[in-house]
């Protein structure tokens, strides 16, 4: 009976949350690219190294603060490497936690930065650890550009920390063409991440689309849509898996930038910076597409499982 009226209670909210997302058009879950340098050169790279500007913390903090006054309830650090900057990093967990009272705070990283010193730190202020790893074969991720030797060995290591301190360990793959053909089951039933995205590779105009006018070119890792069905469907018995082909990808993030602006992903200007125009302004300059990010299970990916990490083989919960 009380599991019933919870299972209702949430459908409620999470309707309202949609609703929020799609016809208020309130930034829910904002994904906040606060750096492009990253230490890292993967071939496909969509959010390329085109500036090495970062905005100082207090602005960084007023604009955290605007976001959340407008709707934000989710957050993601990403970049770049976000873990270049573990200071900064650092202080924005806490504050959107401790002072924001936000009810997902995440980070995605290439995993190669990240010290137990910052989880231990930390650990009550994250709910998500995303770790991009493409590859378990090691030659495989240093011809992406992402590996060094060693970058399966710290996944295992930051799985293991972020049990130890409470955090939701999550796991993001690219897959392209040098991994299309891979089979990583055991890998997940070892790892059991409560969740593993599968991104198609995919093409970003100005980011990664030419062999000249761009940092990257990401057409040499691109495959078919039968060629991601077919590896979504070698890995279809992980309950953690969700696949995240280009169609719900493309548009569905809404992404702030390392100047505080909004990204438009139709290949218009970005918005004026938050801090400038505010929040409602700069949304309305832009295009995101709130349905596809709702399709693609964005309200899902919320705060830590219940009960631990069970994901991969570990039951049908959804992630809030
Ligand atoms: S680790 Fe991420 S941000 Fe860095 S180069 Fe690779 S895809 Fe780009």
């Amino acid at each position: 009976m009380l599991v019933n009226l919870i299972q209702v209670l949430l459908g409620l909210y999470l309707c309202y949350q949609v609703f929020l997302i799609i016809y208020r058009h309130v930034p829910v879950s904002v994904n906040y690219h606060f750096t492009r340098r990253c230490n890292k050169a993967c071939g496909f790279c969509f959010h390329t190294a085109t500036t090495s500007h970062i905005e100082d913390l207090p602005r960084q903090k007023a604009a955290l603060r605007l976001l959340a006054e407008a709707g934000m309830r989710k957050i993601n650090f990403a970049g770049g490497e976000p873990f270049l900057y573990p200071k900064v990093l650092g202080a924005m967990i806490d504050y959107c936690k401790t002072d924001l009272h936000l009810e997902s705070v995440s980070i995605v990283t290439n995993g190669s930065l990240v010290k137990e010193s910052f989880l231990r730190q930390h650990a009550g202020k994250l709910d998500i650890l995303a770790v991009s790893c493409d590859s378990f074969d090691e030659p495989t991720n240093i011809a992406i550009g992402r590996g060094s030797g060693d970058q399966v060995q710290k996944l295992y290591q930051i799985a293991e920390w972020c049990r130890q301190y409470g955090v939701a360990f999550k796991l993001n793959t690219v897959v392209n063409k040098l991994n299309v053909g891979e089979d990583m089951n055991a890998h997940m039933a070892a790892l059991r991440p409560f969740r593993w995205k599968c991104f198609q590779v995919l093409i970003v105009r100005g980011e990664n689309d030419s062999e000249t006018g761009t940092l990257r070119n990401g057409h040499k890792f691109t495959i078919s849509d039968e060629e991601f069905d077919a590896f979504c469907e070698r890995h279809r018995g992980q309950a953690c898996l969700v696949p995240e082909p280009n169609r719900l990808m493309a548009k569905s993030y809404l992404i702030l930038d390392e100047y505080l602006r909004f990204l438009d992903r139709t290949g218009k200007q970005p918005s004026r910076p938050i801090l400038e125009v505010g929040v409602e302004s700069a949304l309305e300059s832009v295009y995101w597409d709130e349905d596809a990010f709702v399709e693609r299970g964005g309200l899902y990916e919320w705060t830590k499982p219940e009960g631990g990490q069970d994901g991969c083989g570990g039951g049908e919960k959804l992630d809030w």
